[in-house]
């Protein structure tokens, strides 16, 4: 008990974090307490065609053109069971959104082999120019009949990046869900709540419609690097990206395999910013039943004692390169850092701080900073 509240205040020091940080919170039975039940749900007829769609593990499942969503307050335990709803009001909305339905599926992805991500289509994303000329959008795809997230698909923009405080109290558990710890995982949790956009770039945090049941590697690491890209090239030129991540299932798995993210500069037409590639939704030395979100350690890992290096001994800071937070070495999050995300620093606080400036998102650790100052 003790220690899952010491991750729990490890995972708030991680501020600039892509995707949800804290997500093995313990009293999954009191998860679903304080939603705001809003929540999205397809009509009986995109369920059904749905259906359909599953067995290809086709790309959208959400919508095709013509199909309707609808938009209704529903409460928590309706969520809770991963029901469409079928006889709520209906807000016909532009339900084109997020389909790149039929153009890709899992089978275009080829098998894992350790790489966390893929390039797919010649990293040519799947955009209509429909989508490019469409303006300022935000969307989120309805649960499909089994519950499911589907893609979400914004125009990213200055204006769409979070201003206010990160909100991590992320309460939604989305389909396959679990609490499960290895001990060689980064934090230990196996599956985070991780955002399809992620909350620094559209801040959207706790919207059930954003978050899929992903590994802890698919959300610090593989979707990470291209998250960066996308906001990176924002802040350097103000320009806009069209953004999507598509989550992936295999007939009716309720965990994704991974996840498809296309991205797209609108402003100078892909040149400064261009990528589609799917991230695989794995952890290294565990094994998972995608059907269920089960799993278990495949072996090829074993938990290690701790032992700091000679170089970690001298250091003055410990950088994790992931997260791009710094600690003073007796920081408990040090032990939780991957060893290949450390950096080790040599020098004051001032001299990090040139080297790794606030301004690209590196920053010390609250923790630290509070136990420092005094
Ligand atoms: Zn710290």
């Amino acid at each position: 008990m003790v220690w899952r509240l010491a991750v729990l205040a490890l995972a708030m020091t991680v501020g600039l974090s892509a995707c949800a940080e804290h997500d093995g919170r313990l009293g999954s039975d009191a998860a679903h307490v304080g939603s705001d039940g809003k929540v999205v749900s397809a009509t009986s007829e995109a369920s059904s065609q749905q259906g359909e769609s599953d067995a290809d593990a086709h790309v959208s499942n959400a919508q095709s053109e013509g199909e309707q969503a609808t938009t209704s307050d529903r409460t928590s335990s309706a969520a809770e069971s991963h029901e469409a709803d079928p006889s709520s009001d209906t807000n016909t909305e532009d339900a084109a959104d997020a389909s790149a339905a039929g153009m890709f599926s899992l089978d275009d992805v080829p098998a894992y082999h350790g790489s966390l991500s893929v390039d797919v289509n010649g990293s040519q994303p799947f955009f209509t120019d429909e989508d490019r000329t469409r303006g300022p959008f935000e969307t989120y795809s309805p649960f499909d009949d089994l519950g499911r997230t589907g893609a979400a698909f914004a125009l990213i923009n200055r204006d769409t990046m979070p201003t206010e405080e990160r909100n991590d109290n992320l309460s939604y558990n989305p389909t396959g869900w679990q609490v499960a710890t290895y001990d060689w995982v980064d934090q230990r949790f196996l599956y985070n709540r991780c955002h399809l956009i992620a909350w620094s770039l559209a801040g959207e945090g706790d919207n059930p419609q954003n978050l899929i049941t992903g590994t802890r590697t698919l959300n610090m690491e593989g979707m990470r690097r291209f998250e960066e890209q996308v906001s990176s090239y924002v802040y350097r030129t103000s320009n806009s990206v069209l953004f999507r991540v598509t989550p992936l299932y295999r007939g009716s798995d309720l965990v994704a395999e991974g996840v498809l993210m296309e991205a797209e500069s609108v402003e100078d037409n892909g040149t400064g910013l261009r990528f589609c590639v799917f991230c695989y939704n794995v952890e290294p030395g565990v094994e998972i039943d995608y059907a269920t979100g089960a799993n278990r350690a495949d072996g090829s890992r074993q938990a290690q004692p701790y032992e700091p290096s000679e170089e970690e001994l001298q250091a003055d800071f410990v950088i994790n390169k992931s997260s791009k937070v710094y600690h003073y070495p007796d920081c408990d999050s040090v032990i939780d850092m991957r060893a290949h995300n450390k950096i080790f620093f040599q020098g004051t606080l001032e001299e990090l701080e040139e080297l790794y400036p606030f301004s690209d998102g590196w920053h010390l650790c609250k923790k630290c900073r509070e136990r420092h100052a005094h």
